[in-house]
């Protein structure tokens, strides 16, 4: 949760997770500037990533350096290498979840001397990503040799969450309008959800103009017209997608910070990854970093000594000498060590290049501590998707499936791949891949044991197919809680 102003003479402990890769080099740098602006912080080091998986900890987070978050509630991480293919979890997916980090903040701001197709341009938004739901809840199962699927899940309460939290941020930035963007034309119940709820939410902030924009005329719009954002808002993937490609607007990853934020704890950490070629040699950029460590110096209160650590990082972009060779305005870059040194020496300096922002706490809800439910007044049970494998064609499955209805409670009303009606008609030229969804509906009403019917219609379609998934059809207070494949009528 974000504090007021910090109270002069006390000093705040956070948790340093150097990290991998040039993690140690640019969390090394950052903490020199910090305590050479007088940041009033106390570091508690602890370890994550690949440390802690070559110690056989598959979540990547040792119990100690939970506890260490667990106590400070605030902490500066390096990049963290995530293992490919091992079965081992991100270390990163790890701690936002396990501290329940769902607000991803990533500022988008054009930086001075940092040149790009993109520069004079006046770029300065804020990308606000749902941090913890969506398709990264990474619940995926195979469900034929061939056919893999992954669920997407998003909660009311998510999206509350998080369309909130933008909004919150925009007022403590002083910021004028919030951008949700979504994919609800396609993902009706999902993205669609994430569309209803940030507008119910925005239409609390008089002060704020909202609209909605489709994501990917958002991605379009980014390239075009960059300028016109403020405060953009989205769902997990989206936001993850959107908010490099915006870094890429105003210099890259080198130089993109982020925030993730959760009731009780914060973590800021550069959006790059722990860039193994450049790792020990010392010519590493902090700025990412350290761009981080200004954000979670406003998060702890301590709002002179960011802007301070802002402005000396503005000059010497400016001034443009002693930058590391990945924003060096040309000929070779210098190390990180000069670059750290050229920064403190500009400590005290102010840019006139760069617009302040009035920066203020950012006053989020707390949410409750309790088990989210949102209760429905009618529920009617009214079929059931049944998905299956087969090799047979749209029509013999037809005949079998229908077969198996006979004598059920429920009627077969049709069958689709992958999302498009291929049974009684046939919708398109669809390409038939092995795995079916069946749509059964009861014939009437179910009066009694509703789960003894489908687990007869079950044992009747396992007669002639592999099933692997089941989805109930359920009418939430009169309204249908699924959609229609395309092409059903
Ligand atoms: P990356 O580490 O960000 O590196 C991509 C390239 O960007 C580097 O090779 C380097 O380019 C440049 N770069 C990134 N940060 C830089 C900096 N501070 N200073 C100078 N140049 C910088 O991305 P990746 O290679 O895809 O990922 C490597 C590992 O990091 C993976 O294990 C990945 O899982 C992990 N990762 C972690 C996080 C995180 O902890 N939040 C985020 C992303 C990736 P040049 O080679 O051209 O110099």
């Amino acid at each position: 949760m974000p504090m007021d102003a910090l109270p002069v003479a006390s000093k705040v402990r956070v948790t340093a997770i150097p990290g991998d890769g040039i993690g140690p080099e640019v969390m090394r740098a950052t903490q020199q500037v910090l305590a050479a602006a007088g940041a009033r912080v106390e570091w508690e080091e602890a370890v994550a990533g690949a440390e802690a998986f070559r110690k056989g900890i598959a979540s990547g987070a040792p119990q100690e350096t939970l506890e260490s978050i667990a106590r400070t509630g605030v902490v500066l991480k390096g990049p963290l290498e995530t293992p490919v293919g091992h079965g081992e979890k991100s270390a990163n997916v790890t701690l936002r979840k396990v501290f329940e980090m769902y607000g991803n903040i990533r500022p988008v701001r054009e930086l001075p001397g940092i040149r790009t197709p993109f520069s004079g341009r006046g770029i300065d938004f804020v990308v606000v990503r749902e941090n913890v739901e969506d398709l990264y809840a990474g619940i995926e199962h195979m469900q034929t040799p061939g056919v893999a699927q992954c669920l997407k899940l998003i909660t009311e309460v998510g999206c509350e969450r998080i369309a909130r939290l933008a909004a919150c941020l925009a007022v403590a930035e002083g910021r004028r309008k919030v951008t949700v963007s979504t994919k609800a034309n396609i993902m009706k119940l999902t993205e669609g959800m994430m569309k209803r709820v940030g507008e119910q939410v925005l239409a609390e902030y008089p002060e704020l103009v909202h609209e909605h924009m489709i994501v990917d005329n958002c991605a379009h719009q980014m390239v075009i017209r960059p300028e016109q954002f403020d405060v953009v808002v989205m769902t997990n993937m989206n936001g993850d997608i959107l908010s490099d490609l915006a870094a890429g607007l105003v210099g890259g990853l080198g130089v993109a910070p982020s925030a993730n934020l959760g009731d009780e704890c914060a973590m800021f950490e550069a959006v790059h990854g722990s860039a193994p070629a450049i790792a020990g040699k010392g010519v590493a950029n902090p700025t990412a970093l350290l761009l981080s460590a200004v954000m979670m110096l406003r998060h702890i209160g301590d709002f002179d000594t960011a802007a301070r650590i802002e402005h000396a990082l503005y000059v010497t972009l400016e001034e443009g000498r002693d930058l590391t060779g990945d924003i060096a305005p040309e000929g070779e870059g210098a190390p990180t060590a000069a670059y750290v040194e050229r920064v403190i020496a500009n400590l005290g300096r102010e840019s006139d290049r760069v617009p302040q922002r009035a920066y203020r706490p950012i006053a989020l809800k707390k949410w409750p501590q309790i088990t989210w439910y949102k209760a429905a007044t009618t529920r009617e049970l009214v079929g059931v998707d049944v998905f299956v494998e087969s090799e047979r064609d749209p029509r013999a499955i037809g005949i079998t499936l229908q077969a198996a209805a006979e004598g059920s409670a429920f009627t077969l009303k049709m069958i689709s791949s992958r999302g498009t009606q291929v049974w009684p008609e046939a919708a398109g030229h669809t390409f038939l891949v092995d795995h079916f969804r069946a749509r059964f509906l009861f014939r009437e009403p179910p009066k009694g044991d509703a789960v003894a019917e489908i687990t007869d219609l079950l044992t009747r379609i396992g007669r002639q197919h592999r099933w692997m998934h089941l989805e109930k059809l359920q009418r939430f207070d009169g309204a249908d809680a699924y959609t229609k494949a395309q092409g059903e009528g």
